[in-house]
């Protein structure tokens, strides 16, 4: 199913059981609802759930609204989050504190259904257009794989777990095997075709939840193991350019089948730094071009020197 047909998420945090019933009653048909009866229970719920939208209560016992907000705020999985404001009628001073703090909007209790509505509508409107310009901020629109743009920022994040955990983090370079000799002998529009086909049987190849490729420009692409050894590391790049391999794409100039070569590097972060990281990719590089003097249609491996044991 398509994301747009998707029923958009929205947390209600708010102590009084009869505020939760109203509003779900009037947003239920539209929504898929999560309720939080505390600011503690709200905060675990909003990063456990990722909701699109969160309507919180300003007054409320233990942590109030203003609390639940500072944190949300301070979260970066859930700053983004947009949150709409429960006041009272005429709280004028809890509105100004609840703007200054970063919500996008308030209601007003005693509820209007027809309000409600009107204002959840449209902040969930705005947040799926923001998702959408977000997706095709990062998604290569050739291949449909992430773009370099979004490269950085996942190894970034996963550089900075791997540190965390002490675990091996593997980059590999894969680039397509006498590319420009494809393009001058078929055409480009063919040439396209064929980087559409290699992105989709290397990303169907790189089965794991957090195996991540990008296009890197070009014939180029990168990918990202996390917490995965070397030799687990070399065995799905070694699938991934047996899979290429199987498609068997004729390459007359080659007198062969199309051919990807790639270039591994597993190493052990130990520092969140992105000359390393940097230095970690031109490694997986380095052997990419040993793989293409060497005949090509084959992947070659390093691994870092020094081991940290956590
Ligand atoms: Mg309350």
């Amino acid at each position: 199913m398509a994301a747009s047909q998707l029923k958009q998420r929205v947390l209600i945090i708010d102590d009084q059981k009869s505020n939760l019933k109203i509003l779900s009653d009037i947003l239920r048909d539209e929504v898929e609802l999560i309720l939080a009866q505390d600011g503690e229970q709200g905060i675990r719920k909003a990063t456990e759930f990722a909701p699109d939208l969160i309507l919180l209560d300003v007054v409320m016992p233990g942590i109030d609204g203003f609390e639940v907000i500072r944190q949300l705020k301070q979260d970066p999985s859930t700053y983004l989050i947009p949150v709409i404001f429960i006041t009272s009628l005429n709280d004028v001073a809890h509105e100004e504190q609840g703007l200054l703090l970063g919500a996008c909007d308030y209601i007003n209790k005693p509820f209007h259904a027809a309000v409600v509505m009107a204002r959840v509508k449209l902040h969930l409107q705005l947040a799926r257009q923001r998702l959408m310009l977000e997706q095709l901020a990062n998604i290569d629109p050739l291949t449909a794989v992430a773009n370099r743009r979004k490269y950085q920022e996942v190894l970034d994040r996963q550089w900075r777990d791997a540190c965390r955990k002490r675990s091996c983090l593997s980059l590999v370079m894969v680039d397509v095997d006498n590319f420009k000799m494809y393009n001058d002998h078929y055409g480009h529009a063919a040439g396209d075709r064929v980087l559409q086909q290699v992105a989709l049987t290397l990303a169907a190849e790189l089965r794991r939840p957090y195996d991540f490729i990008a296009r890197y420009g070009g014939e180029e692409f990168v990918i990202i193991l996390p917490d995965t050894p070397a030799d687990d590391s070399f065995r799905i790049i070694e699938g991934c350019r047996a899979a290429i391999l199987q498609l068997q794409i004729p390459h007359q100039a080659t007198g062969g089948c199309l051919s990807i070569s790639a270039g591994g590097y597993s190493c052990w972060p130990e520092q969140p730094d992105e000359s390393i990281s940097a230095f970690a990719l031109k490694q997986a590089d380095d052997l990419l071009y040993q793989a293409k003097r060497q005949g090509k249609n084959r992947v070659l491996w390093t691994t870092a020197a020094i081991e940290i044991q956590g």
